[in-house]
């Protein structure tokens, strides 16, 4: 099982305050060190123009162009330090080497990196999130012939810049379960978008069941007649009991049962999970390590 990350996402410090800490990663990466029959893999870094597809050119070389100039606010909650373009490129570059594995070979394969994207939009960052890597992969996907892309996002937060980057494009299916009423405040059941946006808030502190039924019930409605031929997962893992940035109760298990009914319900479709939050650093390694384990 092949994970694709870089430690130049560590590289990325956005403040001693800020909950996108690079011990994030590092949690995550000692503990698929420890665990058997994980391969690391260091994908070369993205570059500007892998991100066109998503993202508006001027935006990003204001972005790039900070970082250079030593750091500061990118947009609300996204501060940069000098390293933080770098870390940028890198995890999306894992993201994107991930996702040639899986559309090359047919396995799956995930990317541990930093910082998260699914609230970055065309020409804003957002919410810790410089780079959409998940809309990216999506659209690539697309470019390489792939005509059926689900997108899970199990995330506690609503990934409002990756609604916002496929609403309009009937070819990938969004499927997002999160808290409500809560950051980023989209999401609600009747943003459809052209009918391919499938919604799921959620109250905090329900019993993990609640979770786990109405995610996969989501999955469910969001592939009827509709069988995807790449899945890919924004593999939040801020929805887990003590969480500091969420009220849901998930666990590791908990991950790992869902990739396991997408192994069965979809059967020789590659799924490619790319990490976004999860703020508790053991809990984080632990819930990333499940998923991981359950791809393999
Ligand atoms: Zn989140």
């Amino acid at each position: 099982m092949r994970v694709y990350t870089s430690s130049g996402c560590l590289e990325h410090d956005p403040g001693p305050d800020h909950p996108d800490q690079p011990r994030r990663l590092s949690a995550v990466l000692d503990a698929l060190r420890s665990a058997p029959n994980i391969t690391l893999i260091k994908p070369n870094p993205a570059s500007i123009d892998d991100a066109l597809c998503c993202h508006d050119s001027a935006y990003l070389h204001r972005a790039a162009a900070l970082s250079r100039s030593g750091g500061g606010e990118l947009g609300a909650d996204t501060t940069l330090s000098r390293n933080s373009w770098p870390a940028v490129l890198a995890a999306t570059g894992a993201v994107l080497g991930a996702l040639d594995h899986a559309i090359t070979t047919g396995e799956h394969a995930f990317a541990a990196i930093r910082p998260p994207g699914h609230h970055a939009l065309h020409d804003r960052a957002m919410g810790f999130c410089v780079i959409n890597q998940v809309a990216v992969a999506a659209a690539v996907a697309r470019q390489r012939g792939r005509e059926r892309v689900l997108i899970v996002d199990w995330d506690v937060h609503h990934g409002n810049g990756t609604q916002a980057l496929v609403e309009n494009e009937p070819t990938t299916h969004f499927v997002s379960m999160h808290q409500w009423p809560w950051y980023p405040g989209t999401g609600a059941a009747n943003e459809r978008g052209v009918g391919n946006c499938f919604n799921l808030p959620m109250a905090p502190n329900l019993p993990a069941s609640a979770y786990v039924e109405t995610l996969w019930r989501g999955i469910e409605l969001a592939t009827t007649h509709w069988a995807p031929d790449v899945i890919l997962l924004s593999a939040g893992y801020d929805a887990m009991l003590g969480d500091p940035l969420g009220g849901f109760t998930l666990e590791p298990e908990h991950y790992a049962l869902w990739v396991q009914r997408m192994r069965e319900r979809f059967a020789d479709t590659p799924i490619v999970g790319l990490m976004e939050g999860g703020y508790a650093p053991a809990r984080l390694a632990a819930g990333v390590l499940a998923t991981v384990q359950a791809l393999r």
